[in-house]
């Protein structure tokens, strides 16, 4: 496969735009270093770069798409947005529609409000806690991430996590201060967390599957000790469904885990792949939110017709009947695949999948915290991503990644997908 249009773009990226990309795990410092390919289209499950190669996707754009891309539904969702004007500055219909869809598929939000990004939605319901309960702390779990806001910028997952930077730089430590990390699935750690910070702390904020080194599903009970504890304490409990909402079922992770919190943040799928966030919770918690209460949020584009028709569409198709044991159909088909060649080929794989995400990780140990994502081999992966991508398969540049399916990729393209996961396997095994 040649990549020379790539690189020459990539070159002119970079005296451009900063690093060359608009987000860091974009660029493939993660994956030992190499060119980032430049995609030209997308349609369904496929991708073709500007060299003319073509690739079946499986980075989902780090987990909006779900419906395979420029689906037929969204696309004319969104260009009648456009024709309709893409920004009023006003309250709309569609948001009123949308708002219910969400409602309805997720009990626990008894008012949303929209915003832009799946950071927004995080640093929004932070603030919102912090009102509420008129504390400052916040415990999260280490790995998880939870966008780019200062707050939750500390032992953050995939993206940092892959760029060897845990912590930012530019963040005061006044507010690193205010943020406890202890590890995924460890309800000791967290207990003792609470028991020392109790107090102070205004929230729990949790990725309740979690998607961010790797498709992590909580320990059966730790959950639900998580509420248990946090309410005792008089904290509220945040999850931030931005990858899980309607990932796995049309709802929410908490519906799989049976634990309802306080507060969940939203994006990712929700925008149909325009940006979005959204937020919602509790009525006697959102009624802290201006114009009502004291919190403030706002936003010129949150709400904007052209994204939330995107999502209005895109929940349309997600609602279809068999959607999600479709996903589970073909992850099933991909695991054990890549089971079966790693065993033939003697290689220490680890699959961590739920439905239609999965992790592929390089390691002979299991992975349910971020200390074992991380010490799983990062250079087997590293080949492994190069090496399948020369296969026309386009994985996300991170060993802390998942694997995401659409409802438009099809069995041959597992087929497909296996004979190079195979191919490669032989060459790493040699
Ligand atoms: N929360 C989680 C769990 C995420 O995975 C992400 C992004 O990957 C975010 C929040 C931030 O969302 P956005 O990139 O839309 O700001």
């Amino acid at each position: 496969m040649k990549f020379d249009t790539s690189i020459a773009l990539y070159k002119e990226a970079e005296d451009h735009i900063v690093g060359g990309v608009n987000s860091p795990s974009r660029a493939y410092k993660g994956v030992g270093g190499g060119t980032p390919v430049f995609m030209e289209h997308a349609k369904g499950a496929h991708f073709w770069d500007v060299d003319g190669n073509r690739y079946i996707d499986y980075l989902g754009a780090y987990g909006p798409i779900i419906t395979g891309h420029a689906h037929p539904h969204i696309a004319e969702a969104i260009s009648a947005a456009a024709y309709n004007g893409v920004l009023y500055g006003t309250p709309t219909k569609l948001e009123n529609k949308f708002a219910k869809m969400l409602k309805e598929a997720i009990p626990s939000l008894e008012k949303v409000r929209f915003v832009n990004s799946g950071t927004e939605a995080v640093m929004t319901t932070i603030r919102v806690a912090r009102a509420y309960t008129d504390r400052t702390k916040v415990i999260k779990f280490s790995g998880c991430y939870h966008g780019h806001s200062d707050l939750v910028l500390v032992a953050a997952g995939s993206g940092p996590a892959t760029l060897g930077t845990p912590d930012s730089a530019g963040i005061p430590t006044s507010i690193a201060e205010e943020v406890i990390t202890v590890p995924f699935n460890d309800v000791e750690a967290f207990r003792q967390a609470i028991r020392i910070h109790g107090e102070d702390v205004a929230a729990v904020l949790v990725e309740p599957i979690v998607g961010n080194f790797g498709i992590v599903e909580p320990k059966p009970g730790f959950l639900q000790a998580v509420n248990d504890i946090a309410h005792d304490a008089g904290s509220l409990v945040i999850y931030d469904e931005v990858i899980t909402a309607f990932r796995f079922t049309y709802g929410s992770a908490q519906e799989i885990v049976g634990v309802q919190p306080d507060m969940t943040a939203m994006g990712k799928i929700i925008g149909g792949g325009l940006p979005i966030g959204a937020y919602g919770g509790r009525v006697d918690i959102m009624e802290q939110v201006a114009p009502l209460g004291p919190a403030y949020q706002a936003g010129t584009m949150s709400g904007n017709p052209a994204s939330i028709s995107a999502g209005i569409a895109c929940l349309e198709v997600l609602q279809q009947d068999g959607t999600y044991d479709y996903l589970d159909s073909l992850g099933a088909m991909l695991e054990d695949g890549i089971n079966k060649h790693a065993s033939t080929y003697g290689l220490p794989v680890q699959i961590n999948r739920l439905k239609g995400a999965l992790t592929v990780y390089f390691t002979d140990g299991e992975v349910e915290n971020y200390d074992q994502a991380d010490a799983t081999d990062g250079e087997m992966f590293s080949r492994f991503f190069h090496l399948m991508l020369q296969e026309g398969i386009n994985l996300a540049p991170s060993k802390f990644e998942a694997w995401f399916l659409t409802i438009a990729h099809t069995e041959e393209d597992i087929t497909a997908t296996l004979q190079a996961v195979e191919k490669v396997f032989s060459i790493m095994a040699k």
